[in-house]
């Protein structure tokens, strides 16, 4: 073929060279404790990055402010090689007075931002290292109301500067009609107060079955979760799920709870979009606001 170039190979090539390399994805948890934070990294990743709470050793000092704690793995699948790193921050919403609980957990993530512009400005920018956060998971309570003033609050001060990605947590405890229209309610009260949450962008240029994709995932947002990092027995099948007297709630079943549509999108489908996002838009209005206070 004369003439022919074969540009069309060049997102492999990137593809190849991320293998190569192993991905790195730093997820951010915020929620009252008890809300299956922990639970869920476990599920979503398939991995005990958190040890069951029997072995851990107790704790007796409470903190006086949002604690903000730090855990990595390397975990491997099919060869493909994941650096994960979750910021979890135990205590959110916990104290008598949580006027201020979103302050240090902003702070965290614009030092973040600020240790990746220091080395943008250095002489040698070879070797920089990315510990932006890339997607900020925040659980909703059940309630089956709506929003708390503590997480309208959250969300406003948070959105713009972190992929934003709101979730019911522990779904198993409501019906499907209450869902429905405790989703409801919490979309008009983000859609009320200007909140910027995390979506999935559409192109032009998409096939039709990723353009369906897209909305059958923006359709569940926010995602109705269910954790659970024990398998229970249905029919004979082992799966993970929570057991009730009525029946099993099933984490990977697609009629039970969002929990499917939340890891495709996090995990399967548009793990590099929420990076680029943070890096091209978020990261760069932090960095542009930072050079018009005369930060650099
Ligand atoms: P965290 O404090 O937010 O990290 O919450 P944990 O993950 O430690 O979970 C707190 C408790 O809630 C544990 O007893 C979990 O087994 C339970 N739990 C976690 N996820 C769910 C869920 O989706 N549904 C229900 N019903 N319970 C859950
Ligand atoms: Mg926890």
């Amino acid at each position: 073929l004369a003439g022919y170039v074969g540009f069309h190979n060049l997102p492999n090539q990137v593809h190849r060279k991320s293998v190569k390399k192993g991905f790195q994805f730093t997820l951010m948890v915020v929620g009252e404790s008890g809300l299956g934070k922990s639970t869920l990294v476990n599920t979503l990743f398939n991995t005990s990055l958190y040890p069951n709470k029997e072995n851990k050793e107790p704790t007796h000092e409470s903190p006086k402010t949002v604690e903000i704690q730090t855990i990595s793995a390397d975990i491997e699948e099919n060869g493909v090689k994941l650096k994960l790193t979750v910021i979890d921050t135990p205590g959110f919403g916990d104290f008598v007075n949580n006027e201020e609980s979103w302050r240090p957990i902003l702070e965290n993530i614009e030092a973040r931002y600020d240790a990746y512009l220091e080395q943008e400005n250095r002489v040698n920018r070879k070797r920089i290292v990315d510990t932006r956060v890339h997607a900020c998971l925040y659980f909703i309570a059940p309630t089956g109301h709506s929003l708390k003033p503590l997480d309208i609050e959250f969300m406003k001060q948070l959105a713009g500067r972190v992929n934003l990605i709101p979730v019911i947590a522990k779904s198993d405890t409501l019906t499907e009609d209450e869902i429905k229209a405790f989703k409801a309610r919490i979309l008009e009260d983000i859609a009320y107060n200007k909140i910027q949450i995390y979506q999935p962008p559409m192109y032009d240029n998409d096939d039709p079955e990723t353009v369906q994709e897209n909305k059958d995932i923006i359709s569940r947002i926010p995602f109705a979760i269910v954790g659970s990092d024990k398998e229970v027995d249905v029919g004979g099948k082992k799966v993970r799920g929570r057991k009730y007297p009525w029946g099993v709630i099933e984490v990977d079943n697609e009629d039970h709870c969002d929990f499917v549509k939340l890891r495709q999108m996090l995990v399967r489908t548009h793990m590099e979009e929420l990076k680029e996002y943070t890096n091209e838009v978020l990261y760069e209005s932090y960095r542009i606001s930072k050079l018009a206070r005369g930060g650099y």
